[in-house]
């Protein structure tokens, strides 16, 4: 059982939203930032890879309720993973202008829907870039940009050291078991965020797992 709930309108939009985000692990991603927003008040969230905008509302929703602002972070060009011939692939996201990805426009409309645009601010880039000049802590970070061993082992550099000291750090699609699923967010962030000792686990939802800044 949850502690908190999202308006029906909230929930409703997350789950017509185009994205990658099941419904539990949505809800559970909602109440990690409504525990991060009251354990560190005025502090902004920020999610590192927001596709089609599910999870930013999810997350947007929790910065409604904590009256504070989520930075949602994706150059909106798709993951490796996401491009012609790759699993993830979705054909109608190709801009016919450019020849890529662009899932900007989905975005936007997604978060206009839900209500959320006062409290959901989009960073158009890429995402160690970004990270290199948003000099700030947050209360609450959520990393779900691109898959590789690459690109994830980045993510953890630029943003584990911008959650705040007993603040929330959440990562999505983690796999333990490599027929589940690949094995980069597990083996580049969540287990260095663990040997650390900086981070320690809280819980545990589906492919989500979230972990608390300890020192
Ligand atoms: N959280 C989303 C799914 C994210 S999919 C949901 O709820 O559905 C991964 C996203 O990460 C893609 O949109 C991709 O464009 C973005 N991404 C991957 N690498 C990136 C990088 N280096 N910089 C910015 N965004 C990146
Ligand atoms: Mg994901």
């Amino acid at each position: 059982m949850s502690d908190y709930s999202m308006s029906d309108s909230a929930r409703r939009a997350a789950e017509a939203a185009r994205g990658f985000m099941p419904p539990d692990e949505g809800l559970a991603l909602f109440d990690a930032a409504m525990t991060a927003a009251k354990l560190n008040p005025q502090k902004p969230f920020i999610e590192i890879g927001s596709y089609c905008g599910r999870s930013s509302i999810y997350l947007g929703e929790a910065a409604r309720q904590s009256d504070t602002v989520l930075f949602a972070v994706d150059h909106h060009r798709g993951s490796e993973e996401n491009q012609p011939g790759w699993e993830w692939h979705e054909p109608d996201l190709v801009d016919e202008d450019t020849g890529r990805m662009d899932t900007l426009p989905w975005f936007r409309r997604a978060v206009f829907h839900a209500g959320l645009e006062p409290w959901v601010i989009a960073v158009v880039g890429d995402s160690p870039t970004s990270g290199r000049w948003l000099d700030m802590d947050f209360g609450f970070v959520f990393i779900d940009g691109g898959h590789g061993v690459e690109p994830a082992a980045l993510d953890y550099r630029t943003w584990t050291p911008k959650v705040v000291p007993g603040g929330i750090l959440a990562i999505h699609d983690v796999f333990t078991d490599p027929a589940l699923g690949g094995q980069a967010p597990y083996e580049q962030i969540y287990l260095p965020a663990v040997e650390s000792g900086r981070f320690e686990p809280v819980a545990v939802t589906g492919s989500l797992r979230t972990l608390r800044r300890v020192a």
